[in-house]
């Protein structure tokens, strides 16, 4: 993992059931049926959603069995969507890293977080924006007035508020001082991750959400989550398919509080992958545990 601060499993897991409340409610239960993979289940569905981070890779590395099940869907004609919750980069340099890892997606083919930053935009006060990110910030330059706080410690004092999209190598501890001042004065929070951790190979990631969550609990503030669970995101992604029944989606994702809680909250069904967030836990004790259960549990996708 590059320079990052790290998030064990279990603080990442006690965030998520602490701050379940901001998210959408968890659907009623059903029983997952364990599968052998994608491929076994493909004849069912129409459109695929497909995580990335988890899912097809660990941050660079590719996950073995991404690229052969990416063959199985586009054999299949079944049509593709990527909802990220990658807050790092523009939408054209993700399709970039997918397509070196050997995923071909089409620019229409890919949402994030990021794709609703404009609008929301449209709603934001206007002024200075604090960010927390890597440069170059993708912030479409019309929309926000942003400069990258956790690069450059200006007065956080003169922000309107706070856009929250990547941690790169900004800590915890960093963040004490956005806490102070935002406690003094609660501004808007918009957080285009909500994820709370990411999987890379040798370790957990801190994210956004993870700030997002600390900083609503101790200002009081109600962020504005753009990306997975939220509906938003996925209702971009599904405009393209007004005549295809949500039951009819298949959302694969390694995380229950986001691929899995997001999908199922519209009706649509979930596979969860143990190549993330769950690898090396029980993936049913982890459902029972926090009330989202998905419809198919696989090793992998
Ligand atoms: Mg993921």
């Amino acid at each position: 993992m590059p320079d990052m601060e790290r998030l064990s499993f279990e603080d990442a897991w006690r965030g998520y059931l602490k701050w379940a409340h901001r998210l959408p409610p968890a659907p009623p239960p059903v029983t997952p049926q364990r599968i052998s993979g994608i491929a076994e289940v493909i004849g069912d569905f129409d459109v695929v959603i497909l995580d990335n981070f988890g899912v097809l890779s660990l941050g660079p590395p590719v996950i073995p069995a991404g690229p052969p099940a990416y063959a199985v869907i586009r054999n299949a004609g079944t049509a593709i969507r990527v909802i990220s919750n990658d807050g790092s980069k523009e939408l054209s340099a993700m399709l970039e890293s997918h397509r070196r890892r050997g995923y071909h997606f089409a620019a229409d083919e890919i949402y994030a977080g990021l794709s609703l930053l404009e609008d929301a935009a449209r709603e934001a006060v206007d002024g200075l924006w604090a960010a927390i990110g890597l440069d170059p910030l993708p912030v479409p330059s019309a929309s926000f007035e942003a400069r990258n706080w956790s690069r450059e410690r200006f007065d956080l004092d003169m922000a309107v508020g706070l856009l929250l999209m990547d941690c790169g190598n900004f800590g915890r501890e960093d963040f004490r001082p956005v806490l102070e001042s935002f406690k003094r004065s609660p501004r808007p929070v918009i957080v285009c991750n909500p994820d709370l951790t990411a999987p890379y190979s040798d370790a957990m990631s801190l994210e956004p959400g993870y700030l997002a969550h600390w900083l609503a609990d101790e200002a009081g503030i109600e962020p504005l989550f753009l990306g997975k669970p939220f509906p938003e995101v996925y209702r971009r992604a599904l405009d393209d398919f007004p005549n295809v029944p949500p039951e009819r989606v298949l959302c694969v994702g390694d995380t229950l509080h986001t691929d899995v809680l997001g999908g199922r909250h519209l009706g649509m069904k979930t596979l969860l992958v143990e190549t993330g967030f769950t690898r090396g836990q029980d993936p049913l004790a982890l459902a029972d545990e926090s009330g989202i259960w998905p419809d198919f549990i696989a090793s992998s996708i």
